[in-house]
Order: structure tokens, then C-alpha cells, then sequence
């Protein structure tokens, strides 16, 4: 029987990273490493996790910062979508797992906020980086951000997914540290029915 170890862990600037284990194998994931890797290295040495893997969501300076320290510190991989800059050792593309003994890590590639922007669903819970926050999306303002992806991303991906499935999201911008696909379909501004159109215009984009 799978038992899956799950922790979100806040930072200052109200970063999550995550941190996610088989029980019995102790083989961890580190998702989105931020500015201060203590209080994961802690969880991580506590527990006697072997970290196979760093996963980033996206290649954002505060999703990544500590990608190199926890890769010296353990020897794992870096795992980012393929178009992803920086020294990645696994690219990935949407539909590719990792394995943590018997945990699975489903990779779904949600462009919008970058274009190398992946969620993670893992055992009924989607990491979603920053393509979505709790009652809110992520920009699309930035360089090499895009409306139109982020449309497609939360209304023809993300909504596909079962009401029942539990968000986490990449920053702790919401009235709570994480929801779920139902809560979010209801009460998320970004996730209502709308035109592609009328998405854009209210994303501020040209
Ligand atoms: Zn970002």
C-alpha cells in the first residue's frame, strides 16, 4: 500500500515549496525551492529522506533559488519542463510521471503564466505553481507570458480535473493555504465560463 509523506512549507515573500516522499521507500521530491532551504533541509534529515528529485514549476528566480543547495546537499536531479532554462538534469513534457517508490508525479504542462509553467497531480492533490492561486491566477504580464495559454490552461486543463482534487499553489496569496479544483471552479474569478476574448481583456492584456 502507497503511503505518501506531503508538506508545504511557507517562506518569507509567501513562497510554498513542497516537499513530497514515499514512506517506505523515503525517496522525496523537493518541489520549488525558494530564498531559505532550512526549514526543508530540516524536514529532509529529519525524516531521512533520499531526495531523488528538485522539481520546479516554472523557472522563476523565487521558485528556483535553492536549487543548487539542495542539489549539493543530496545529489538529486533538477526536473523542469524541457523549454526551461538553467542547468536541468530531466526535462519533462505534459503526461510524463516521476516515481517516488510507489508515489506517482503526473506532469501537465500549463503555459500561461511562463510557457515552461507544469502543475504536478499527485495522489488526488495538484501542485499548481504559479498558473493558480487560491482565488486568483497567475500574472500573465510578465515576459513571455500569455493570456491566451493561461486561458486554455485553466479552462480546457485544469477544470477537466475532478472537483474533488485539493490545490496547492505556489504562493500563499489566498484566504487559504490551499483549496481544491471544486472550490476554485465556484469561487475563482479566473476559472468562470468566459470567451477567450473577454479573458483576455479582464487579464489586462493586449
Ligand atoms: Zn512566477
Amino acid at each position: 500500500m502507497m503511503c505518501m509523506f506531503f508538506k508545504q512549507i511557507k517562506h518569507r515573500g509567501d513562497n510554498f515549496s513542497y516537499i513530497i516522499a514515499d514512506e517506505s521507500t523515503k525517496e522525496a521530491a523537493i518541489i520549488d525551492p525558494s530564498f531559505n532551504t532550512e526549514a526543508i533541509i530540516r524536514v529532509v534529515e529529519n525524516e531521512d529522506f533520499d531526495v531523488k528529485y528538485v522539481v520546479n514549476t516554472h523557472s522563476h528566480v523565487d521558485h528556483t533559488a535553492g536549487n543548487e543547495e539542495i542539489v549539493s546537499k543530496f545529489k538529486a536531479k533538477i526536473v523542469a519542463y524541457k523549454s526551461a532554462k538553467g542547468n536541468n538534469d530531466i526535462s519533462v513534457v505534459d503526461g510524463d510521471v516521476l516515481k517516488l517508490g510507489a508515489v506517482i508525479i503526473k506532469v501537465m504542462h500549463t503555459p500561461g503564466h511562463t510557457p515552461d509553467s507544469i502543475c504536478l497531480l499527485v495522489d488526488g492533490k495538484l501542485l499548481t505553481g504559479d498558473t493558480l492561486f487560491i482565488g486568483e491566477c497567475g500574472r500573465t504580464d510578465l515576459p513571455d507570458g500569455s493570456a491566451e495559454e493561461m486561458y486554455d490552461s485553466l479552462l480546457h486543463k485544469l477544470t477537466m480535473l475532478e472537483d474533488s482534487v485539493e490545490v496547492y499553489p505556489g504562493h500563499d496569496y489566498g484566504s487559504t493555504p490551499h483549496s481544491t479544483i471544486g472550490m476554485e471552479k465556484r469561487t475563482n474569478y479566473t476559472m468562470q465560463k468566459r470567451s477567450l476574448r473577454e479573458f483576455i481583456s479582464f487579464m489586462g492584456a493586449a
